[in-house]
This record gives structure tokens, C-alpha cells and sequence, in this order.
């Protein structure tokens, strides 16, 4: 089995790609805002804990996330490998993914980051609230804090991965087909 990373800031449409991608695949698309926003619709203790930190535009804490991802993995060993979205966020997050991975078995192919401004990106996500429902997608700053907590704890991942040699950066703007594409192309090149 195999594992890869979507990175990329809030919004830079790594859903959306990852839904394509699992397909051509065969991956196992594992989104954590997604498990999170399940739990917190099916009110389980964990979507009670994960709430109060998401609400706010924060990162929810490593311990709570990284059982959680442990949990999806062990129950999903049943396709070509996984696709993380929105995992690992941290230094943390992702030195505990390393750990997991093999354990498991799983080979670790890389990381792929979308790129794109930050404006065009807020932008988006406004966008996306009208529609989406998501709390933290309506305010302003709570998507500003997003990107601080980006800044802050996860653009440090794109160092860490490059140091391994496993980061490839893809330009996030155009169409959905056009990012699939360079997505795709890179994608090919790892497995
Ligand atoms: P976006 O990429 O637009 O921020 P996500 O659905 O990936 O949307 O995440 C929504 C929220 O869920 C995040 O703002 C954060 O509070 C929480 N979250 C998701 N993944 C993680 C993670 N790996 N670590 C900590 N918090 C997370």
C-alpha cells in the first residue's frame, strides 16, 4: 500500500481534487475537517471536542487528531493505499504519520502542495460559506485565523518534507480539469 499527501492552504481545493483522485487511484481519501464535521453532525464525544477549536478557526490538538487518523487508517487497509487531506498539519502530525505508516506497512510516495494566493484563497472560501454550511467558512477573521495557523504550524511541513526530498509543489490556479491534470502528472511519477 501507499500513502500520499495533499497539502495545501485552507481552500486551495485539495477536497475537490481528492475526489477525483481517489477514483483514478484506487486510494482511500481520508479528509480530517471531513471526519471531524461527521462527528461533530453525529454529536460523538469527539465532535464535541473538535467543535470548540474549529469554530474558532483553530488547529484542534495533535493528540485528539492523531487518534483519530490512526483510527481511519486501521479501518480502511483496503484499497492501493490513502490519500491525507488536511493530515498532517504539524510537525507533530506528520512525524506521528511517519510512525503509523510503518507500522503499517504503508510506503510513504510523497507530498504534493497546491499553490495559491492567499487572497484568491479567503475569497474562495466566502464563496463557499454561502453554500457550505461550515461555521468557519462565514467569518472573516475566523478564516483569517486559519491562515494564521497555517503560517504558523503547517507551512513548517513543506521544509520538513522537502529535507526528505518528497515535495512537489503544483500551481492551485485554473480549472478543476487543468489542476487534476498537473496533479495527475505528478501523481504518476511517485508510484
Ligand atoms: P480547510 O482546509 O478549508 O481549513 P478542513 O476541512 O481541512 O478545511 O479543516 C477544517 C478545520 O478542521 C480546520 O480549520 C481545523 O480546525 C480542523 N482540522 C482539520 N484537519 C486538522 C488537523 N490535521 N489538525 C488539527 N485540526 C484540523
Amino acid at each position: 500500500m501507499i500513502a500520499i499527501v495533499l497539502f495545501g492552504k485552507p481552500g486551495a481545493g485539495k477536497g475537490t481534487q481528492a475526489e477525483f483522485l481517489k477514483g483514478k487511484y484506487n486510494l482511500t481519501h481520508i479528509s480530517t475537517g471531513d471526519v471531524f464535521r461527521y462527528n461533530i453532525k453525529n454529536g460523538t464525544d469527539l465532535g464535541t471536542q473538535a467543535k470548540a477549536f474549529i469554530d474558532k478557526g483553530q488547529l484542534v490538538p495533535d493528540s485528539i487528531t492523531i487518534n483519530m487518523l490512526a483510527d481511519e487508517v486501521a479501518k480502511n487497509m483496503d484499497k492501493a493505499g490513502f490519500l491525507f487531506d488536511g493530515f498532517p498539519r504539524t510537525i507533530a502530525q506528520a512525524e506521528a504519520l511517519e510512525k503509523l505508516l510503518t507500522e503499517k506497512g504503508i510506503k510513504f510516495v510523497g507530498t504534493v502542495g497546491l499553490e495559491a494566493d492567499d487572497e484568491v484563497l479567503v475569497a474562495r472560501i466566502l464563496e463557499r460559506g454561502k453554500t457550505s454550511g461550515r461555521a468557519d467558512d462565514q467569518d472573516e477573521e475566523k478564516i483569517r485565523n486559519r491562515y494564521r495557523e497555517y503560517n504558523e504550524n503547517t507551512a513548517p511541513l513543506i521544509k520538513f518534507y522537502e529535507d526528505r526530498g518528497v515535495f512537489t509543489a503544483v500551481n492551485g490556479i485554473g480549472s478543476i480539469e487543468e489542476i487534476t491534470g498537473r496533479l495527475s502528472n505528478v501523481i504518476d511519477t511517485l508510484i
